[in-house]
């Protein structure tokens, strides 16, 4: 790929099917944002919204809001909206609560859906918090469960007859790495256990066909791809075959089938909204909401295009730019396979990242070695990409990395 120069990138940039989605964001002067993965960037139209509803909705309407302004339909509202791009219909998705506790809600729901038997399959190196949350339910339920880990590449041997639920996260944050979705829900199926599937790296990155791949649940984060700001609500989807039959371990009043009747007896709304536990965070979902307008008009399948050709292009400049500085790919080179980021393990990569914030080009250290880029197509350029390798190559050259400046760690890596 020695041949790339900037006036064919450039060019790339000038045909892009989704240049004009750049002006949906706002991007700060000098910043070189690679880090969509984990804090989506501020969309444009969101300050006003929310504006809006701080002000008027909630000042001037006060309570009558729930009603007048549909706040209380927000959580069904609001994952209608992800729907279209995780592959399901309306009525299928909530957004709420954070991905943990969603998490904990489906995969004690899914368990109960399958009594008898008691093993809980995930995959050794899944998100700390997924494990950590199944861990907290093998010690809430005992004997009742027992937790495995295992690779990857173990976990259809790992399968069988007792194995209740198989909780997996669809694109692994640290290599890029995904499942196939449709072939490890069969898999599944065909031992009679059930799949939750954390999207947090794959919604609004990836086409995603939940109901194609027949899922059973799923869970998701808002403030990734989603753009929906720090701390954004999650999302759940459980199918509609599941969703009259599920009992929700967190029993709150915002899932009751009548809340406003008070009643002292917990009875579980019909449908998606029974996995709702608490009153809704409006303000958070009036973020999510926007967030998730960005994607209006927006063809999955394009989105993917840009990201795997961002990915190439990336991978291909690392080669020649800085094949000689002792990074070691982390992620599949095939973009085919590789989820929208690319990620490199280097000795000092903590001090990399942070010589190349101190440039304006923002991506994240994951320990214990990775350096990784999220490449969100909706508001990244070509012409990005090349910059920031660009100034990568630099501080490699120039050693920049070695200040001690750059060798503290902060709280939030
Ligand atoms: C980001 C992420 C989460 C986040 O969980 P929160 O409870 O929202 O903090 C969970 N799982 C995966 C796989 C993630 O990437």
């Amino acid at each position: 790929m020695a041949d790339w120069t900037l006036e064919k990138i450039e060019a790339l940039d000038a045909t892009d099917p989704l240049a004009a989605m750049r002006d949906r964001f706002h991007i700060p002067d000098g910043v070189i944002y690679l880090d969509g993965n984990s804090l989506g960037a501020l969309p444009r139209a969101t300050p006003d919204i929310v504006d809006n509803l701080i002000r008027r909705q909630w000042g001037d309407d006060l309570i009558r809001s729930w009603n007048t302004h549909g706040w209380i339909d927000m959580p069904g509202r609001v994952g209608d909206g992800i729907a279209r791009l995780i592959g399901v219909g309306t009525g299928e998705v909530v957004a709420a609560d954070s991905t943990s506790v969603n998490l904990f809600k489906l995969v004690i729901a899914a368990l109960r859906l399958r009594p008898g038997r008691r093993r809980i399959l995930t995959e050794e190196g899944n998100f700390p918090t997924d494990l950590y949350v199944m861990q907290g339910i093998q010690d809430l339920l005992g004997d009742a469960v027992s937790l495995e880990a295992v690779p990857a590449a173990d976990i259809a041997g790992a399968m069988g007859e007792d194995v209740a639920v198989l909780a997996l996260t669809h694109v692994n944050y640290r290599t890029g790495a995904f499942h196939d979705m449709a072939a490890v829900t069969a898999m599944a199926h065909d031992a009679g256990a059930l799949v939750v599937w954390d999207l947090s790296h794959s919604a609004g990155a990836l086409p995603i066909d939940l109901n194609a791949a027949d899922a059973d649940f799923a869970v998701g984060c808002g403030y990734k791809y989603l753009n929906g700001g720090p701390g954004a609500p999650a999302f759940l989807f459980v199918a509609e075959r599941h969703q009259n039959v599920v009992q929700p371990p967190l029993s709150g009043w915002m899932g009751h089938a009548s809340p406003f009747d008070f009643d002292s007896q917990y009875r579980p709304a019909p449908g998606i909204g029974r996995n709702l536990c608490g009153t809704p965070a409006i303000i958070g979902l009036a973020a999510l909401e926007a967030g998730i307008a960005t994607f209006d008009g927006v063809d999955m399948v394009v989105a993917r295009e840009k990201s795997v050709a961002l990915g190439d292009l990336f991978l291909g400049l690392m080669e020649d730019k800085c094949g000689s500085f002792g990074f070691q790919l982390a992620c599949p080179r095939d973009g085919v396979q590789r989820g929208s980021q690319v990620s490199f393990s280097h000795a000092e990569s903590y001090a990399i990242m942070q010589a190349l914030i101190a440039k304006g080009v923002i991506g994240d250290f994951r320990a214990p070695d990775i350096l990784r880029f999220g490449l969100t197509p909706l508001y990244l350029r070509y012409r990005d990409v090349w910059q920031a390798v660009e100034i990568l190559a630099r501080i490699m050259a120039d050693e920049a990395w070695a200040d001690p400046a750059f060798q503290a760690r902060n709280a939030v890596t």
